[in-house]
């Protein structure tokens, strides 16, 4: 037999059909509870969408120690060759809304969370391993000047090579963007990277560097232009509906955890900042050792609890991982928790997708839907005499020797932003090369010719060739 409809107090509803009304013609009687109830919160069912990453995929799944790292980090999720832990990683695009097309050319989010037993680890990465900016300062005017054009509401790729032109540090990840991997075939077929440096603390408390890449073992796969214009149209969905539809098949998809291991010592002594998240650290100098693999192999049961409430953020790490000097990593221990309390509240990280599968004592109570037991009859108030937790100094982190003048220190100043970007589009075969020239020039075509020069000076500088394509396919000379 069916179960009875109830109202959201569980009351028996006998009518969901027909709206309690003054004879059939009506008008509707304001005590049909059940019809104000159905259309109020139906009113209410979004949240605010995220201003960026809001459109997103996510699974859960299984992490698998294979190699022992143990010498860098006390980490416990990696205290064992073996060892399992459980995880959900939410993939998403960047600059569209929520109802925006998968197959876009964006940085796609990689966003994980382990639920170890020393409560949750978020690596909040993307597909790529470095970033438009160096300094959380421009972040919202760089996104702005992505996003849509205050008076039309358009996208408009002037104010997208306007801003460029002034921020040569974007031209490394703008080289990805407009390369072939600037939009990955789905989410499977794409590697992921922590993109930050972050550290690793042992059991002796000797901090490294660590910078942390996931690398696809279904292999890279891009789509071409027009398909991605074409499946834009036919199935926005493209992305999300690939990994969902391959989890189902149970043909889950795997990605090979690797680091990069920098020591104090010669962080300090290497040529370039190493914390500066428009660069790589070169893998000839800074090999990749392996650590385990990830592999996703459970659909959520609901999209909106699961993917569209789940909340991560990079100041969430266990110990044995800290942070790093990265400006940019800094802002976001900052936005990201701030984000998940705007948009969830301040109790976002009682929800289940959120929740830690360890044990939380915390003194933190009340607030808007808090809708766990609120710490039931426990005081509130830490030191006190009931014997509530208290901390425990065996998980100090080593401390951290910093120096310099408290200024706004000008990061153009001494900094190569070119050389890098110059090392992949000269890594690329001629095709790469042609698709990415003819990629950025597309872009190119409606703006001024003065931003156009102004742009292609930049690429100049990271590769004459790769300006001079440019240029040729814009008609400059
Ligand atoms: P390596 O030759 O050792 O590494 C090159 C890397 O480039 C490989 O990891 C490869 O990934 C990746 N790659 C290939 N095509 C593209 C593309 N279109 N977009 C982004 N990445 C691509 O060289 P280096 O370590 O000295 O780095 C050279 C350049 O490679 C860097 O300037 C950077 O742009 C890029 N790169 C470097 C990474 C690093 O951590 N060192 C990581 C990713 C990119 P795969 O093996 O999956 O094919």
């Amino acid at each position: 037999m069916k179960k009875t409809l109830t109202t959201s107090a569980g009351i028996p509803i006998s009518e969901n059909q027909h709206s309690l009304t003054s004879g059939p013609r009506g008008p509707v009687a304001l005590q049909d509870y059940h019809l104000i109830e159905k259309l109020a919160h139906f009113n209410r069912e979004r949240i605010p969408e995220r201003v960026v990453h809001a459109k997103g995929s996510g699974a859960y799944g299984t992490f698998t120690v294979t190699h022992d790292i143990t010498r860098f980090t006390k980490a416990a999720i990696f205290s064992k060759i073996g060892k399992k832990t459980e995880a959900f990683l939410r993939f998403s695009t960047v600059a569209g809304e929520k109802g925006s097309a998968d197959t876009e050319r964006d940085p796609r989010g990689f966003a994980l969370k382990f639920y170890t037993e020393e409560g949750n680890w978020d690596i909040v990465g993307n597909n790529t391993p470095v970033f438009f900016e160096r300094d959380p300062l421009k972040f919202p005017d760089f996104i702005h000047s992505q996003k849509r054009d205050p008076q039309t509401g358009y996208k408009n790729p002037v104010r997208m090579w306007d801003y460029w032109s002034k921020a040569p540090e974007a031209l490394h990840q703008i080289t990805i963007l407009f390369s072939d991997r600037g939009i990955p075939d789905g989410y499977r077929f794409m590697n992921g990277y922590g993109s930050h440096t972050f550290s690793f603390i042992n059991d002796k408390n000797e901090r490294v560097w660590v910078k942390f890449h996931f690398k696809s073992m279904q292999g890279i796969k891009n789509l071409p232009v027009a398909k991605a214009v074409e499946l834009a149209g036919t199935d926005p969905d493209y992305a999300g509906r690939d990994l969902f539809e391959a989890i189902e098949r149970k043909e889950f998809p795997r990605w090979a955890l690797k680091v990069q291991i920098m020591t104090e010592r010669q962080a300090e002594q290497f040529r370039f900042d190493p914390f500066d998240l428009t660069k790589v650290w070169p893998h000839s100098e800074f090999p990749l050792l392996d650590v385990g693999i990830l592999e996703l192999n459970r659909n959520p049961e609901n999209y909106f609890a699961e993917v569209e409430q789940a909340a991560f953020s990079p100041s969430n790490v266990p110990p044995g991982v800290g942070f790093s000097p990265d400006k940019m990593l800094q802002g976001r221990l900052f936005a990201y928790p701030d984000a998940q309390r705007y948009r969830l509240g301040v109790n976002y990280q009682y929800l289940p997708v959120n929740r830690p599968h360890s044990e939380v004592n915390s003194y933190h109570r009340d607030g808007s839907m808090r809708f766990d037991g609120n710490g039931g009859r426990q005081d509130n108030y830490e030191p006190n005499g009931f014997g509530g937790p208290v901390q425990n100094e065996s998980f100090k982190d080593p401390a951290l020797n910093l120096s310099g003048t408290l200024d706004r220190h000008d990061s153009h100043k001494d900094n190569d932003d070119f050389t890098q970007a110059g090392n992949l589009y000269r890594m690329l075969s001629e095709e790469e090369k042609d698709r990415l020239t003819s990629n950025i020039a597309g872009t190119m075509k409606t703006i001024s010719e003065d931003l156009q020069t102004k742009n292609i000076e930049h690429f100049k500088r990271c590769d004459p060739d790769y300006g001079g394509r440019i240029a040729a396919k814009l008609g400059l000379d």
